[in-house]
Formats: C-alpha cells, sequence, structure tokens
C-alpha cells in the first residue's frame, strides 16, 4: 500500500505540537488502510451518487463563451452538489472515514460557514455528534449559515479570541481535538492542514477531475486546451487539477483572489506574492510582513479570504506546471454578472474568479482548444453581497 504523501517537494510536513502527532499517525493509517478498501470506496461511491447527486454535469456554456471569445467553454458544475459546493465531497469523505476509524464525534472550524455546513450535513446523515468552532465576528456576518448548521443538528461554539474569525476558530479546533482525540475526529474544509490532511482532502476532491477527464473526452474526443479554477485553500483547485498534471498538453491555471489589487496590499494573493512560511501545521507559501507574522487576507469572497495555500499548490507553482493568477474583486464581480445575465446561473463569488480570468484571456486559451472552469459552486449565499457591490435595487 502507497504511503500517504507528507510532502510535495520541500512543502507541507507537519509543524504541530508533539500532542498532535499521534493523531494524525492514526489518521494516515487509517486511510493508508482504507482509500483502495472496496467496502469503504464502494459506500462513498455510492453516497457521492444517490445523495451529493454525482456525477456533476460538464456543461457547455456557450452564450458565456460567445462572450469571452471562447468556441468551447465548459463548466464543471461542482454549484449542482447538494448543499451547494464541492465541499460536500470531502466532509462525506471524512466522516466515512471517522466512522471507520471508531469515532462518535464530528468537529470543524469554519469562516464563512460553507464547510461548516457541509460537515453538519454530513454528521447528520450519520447520526454523530458534531460541533462546529466560528469566530463570533462571522457567525454574526454569516448568519443564515449559523441557522443551518443548527437546524442540522450541530452545535456552533463562539470563539470570541482574537479577532473572531477563522484563524482563532481553527486553533479552538485544534485545542479541542487534541484533547478528544480518542472518539473524535477534526474534518479540515481544504487541502491545507498538516500531513496527512493536504493528501487526503486532494484525494477526495479528485472525483472533480477524474469526471471531467471522462466527460470532455467523451464530448470533445480529446483533452482540454486549459483548465481553471479558483485557489483559496485549494482544494476545488486541486481536486481538478491531479486528473490532468501527467498531461502535458493541457495548460493549468489557478486564480487567487487580487481582492482590492495586489498594490494595495489587501487581497488573498498568497502564491503571487507570498512567501514560504509555516501556517495551521504546514509549510506553504503565505501573507506574512515584514516581520514575518501572519496578514491578514481580503476578498469579496469569503471562501478566497485566506491567507495561506496547500501545499501541493506551492510547489506546482515553484516546478511551474501550474500557472498562478490573481483578479480583482472588481473582476470577480463582473464576470458574476456576465454568467448571471447570459447562462441562468448565479455562480458563487470564489467562481467567479475563475471565470474572470477568462476576460483577460479568453481568445488566447481559446487557440489551444476547449477550455474548461470548475464552477465550484452557486452563489445563492452571496446575492446581499454581491447586490450590493453591484448596487441592484431593491
Ligand atoms: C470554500 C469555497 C472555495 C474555496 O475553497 P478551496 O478549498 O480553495 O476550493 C471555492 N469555491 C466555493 C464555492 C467555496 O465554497
Amino acid at each position: 500500500m502507497a504511503e500517504v504523501t507528507q510532502r510535495f517537494g520541500p512543502f507541507g510536513g507537519r509543524y504541530v505540537p508533539e500532542t498532535v502527532i499521534a493523531a494524525l499517525d492514526e489518521l494516515a493509517d487509517a486511510y493508508q488502510r482504507l482509500r483502495d478498501d472496496p467496502g469503504f470506496r464502494g459506500e462513498l461511491e455510492g453516497l457521492l451518487g444517490a445523495y451529493v447527486g454525482r456525477p456533476t454535469p460538464l456543461y457547455r456554456a456557450r452564450r458565456l463563451g460567445e462572450a469571452y471569445g471562447i468556441g468551447r467553454l465548459y463548466l464543471k458544475r461542482e454549484d449542482l452538489c447538494h448543499t451547494g459546493a464541492h465541499k460536500i465531497n470531502n466532509a462525506l469523505g471524512q466522516v466515512l472515514l471517522a466512522r471507520r476509524m471508531g469515532k462518535r464525534r464530528i468537529i470543524a472550524e469554519t469562516g464563512a460557514g460553507q464547510h461548516g455546513v457541509a460537515t453538519a450535513t454530513a454528521a447528520s446523515l450519520f447520526g454523530m455528534e458534531c460541533c462546529v468552532y466560528m469566530g463570533r465576528l462571522d457567525m454574526r456576518r454569516q448568519r443564515l449559515n449559523v441557522i443551518r448548521m443548527k437546524m442540522l443538528g450541530a452545535e456552533v461554539r463562539p470563539v470570541d479570541a482574537g479577532t473572531g474569525t477563522l484563524k482563532h476558530a481553527t486553533s479552538e479546533a485544534i485545542r479541542d481535538w487534541v484533547t478528544n482525540v480518542e472518539g473524535t475526529h477534526y474534518v479540515i474544509g481544504s487541502a491545507v492542514g498538516p500531513a496527512p490532511y493536504p493528501e487526503i482532502v486532494a484525494d477526495l476532491q479528485r472525483v472533480i477531475g477524474d469526471e471531467t477527464r471522462e466527460q470532455i473526452l467523451a464530448e470533445e474526443g480529446r483533452l482540454p486546451g486549459t483548465v481553471v479554477a479558483c485557489v483559496g485553500g485549494g482544494s476545488n483547485a486541486i481536486g481538478m487539477f491531479r486528473a490532468f498534471l501527467d498531461d502535458a498538453e493541457v495548460a493549468i491555471v489557478g486564480v487567487e483572489a487580487a481582492g482590492d489589487g495586489i498594490g494595495t496590499g489587501r487581497h488573498g494573493a498568497s502564491l503571487s506574492v507570498g512567501r514560504p512560511g509555516v501556517l495551521h501545521g504546514s509549510y506553504s507559501y503565505l501573507l506574512q510582513d515584514d516581520d514575518g507574522q501572519v496578514a491578514e487576507a481580503h476578498s469579496i469572497s469569503a471562501g478566497l479570504d485566506y491567507p495561506g495555500v496547500g501545499p501541493q499548490h506551492s510547489h506546482l507553482r515553484d516546478t511551474g506546471r501550474v500557472r498562478y493568477e490573481a483578479v480583482t474583486d472588481a473582476e470577480a464581480l463582473e464576470a458574476f454578472s456576465l454568467t448571471c445575465g447570459t447562462e441562468g446561473i448565479i455562480p458563487a463569488l470564489e467562481s467567479s474568479h475563475a471565470l474572470a480570468v477568462l476576460a483577460r484571456e479568453g481568445r488566447v486559451m481559446d487557440a489551444a482548444g476547449p477550455v474548461v472552469v470548475c464552477l465550484s459552486g452557486r452563489g445563492d449565499k452571496d446575492v446581499d453581497q454581491a447586490s450590493a457591490a453591484l448596487g441592484i435595487d431593491v
């Protein structure tokens, strides 16, 4: 059995207190044992089909393609997954894994609440106790998701420390895990954190790229010329990219948040302008100030508002296999409106970043063949923010 990957080039690893190492070892051992186990795979695949709604369509967006000067533009419709985004692929897989490990309790941290909702959903499905840590300020900003989590039977624990946002909620979740590790599994929501999490999450999201590959071959009889995805922590992107990394003819583009603009310092572009360092147990590119303190990230989309990035993306950046770009809030909003107006699809603001790069490069990409964009989620959650930013009267 192949060992679960710990490092991607120099990136990744485990920069955690000694007390967490045993728990990470237990998780890595369990995953190594179960990842190819027919019983585990069968149960997961069954649920991805009947419960999540997979495979999600690969949809040819003709009018949006025309607007961007792209003849063959395809959207991978993760927005049609149960709960509205790709996050359920990971949450469900990890909760299944936890059950097989004999854990009875699930914990998670959440910023915007999307990962909390996905985790609460999976825990409810299996009748497991679920506790989600969330900053007090984030709870106020994301009231609807707090209500959803509570309706799904989860306890939402407010974190007052620090700025009342994700960073301190994560610290609290880790503290809980260390104290209760015997019966508790900690579900991390992106391809970040100490090993083995980045590998497990990427593996669970790989279904996005595997389906896309099969679908584009059936539709076009060839691989895409270009594949594009947005990068927050990097889970939807790595899930899409992994299926194409060995195909040198496929150009791969990851899109980060440039927020108000790279020059303003208010952005989330860790790969574009960050430096390598340690955050949340892993060595990777991250936003730091001159003293090496982790800097605050800014983006109109909560899912891209993270100062770090998954370690495999750092490696793919340095090897040059993937090109990373950053688009501003304004560019993302423009792509959001255009997609609403041409396709009858309201995309998540995160996914709108991936689309926005087409306004810059669509014509050039078109020359290389079909373009596939991962539409990581739907934008229902973003309508208040987007309508305010776009000046839509109600
Ligand atoms: C959370 C989220 C993201 C960002 O997370 P990744 O781990 O980078 O994929 C992107 N899109 C949507 C819709 C999200 O909810």
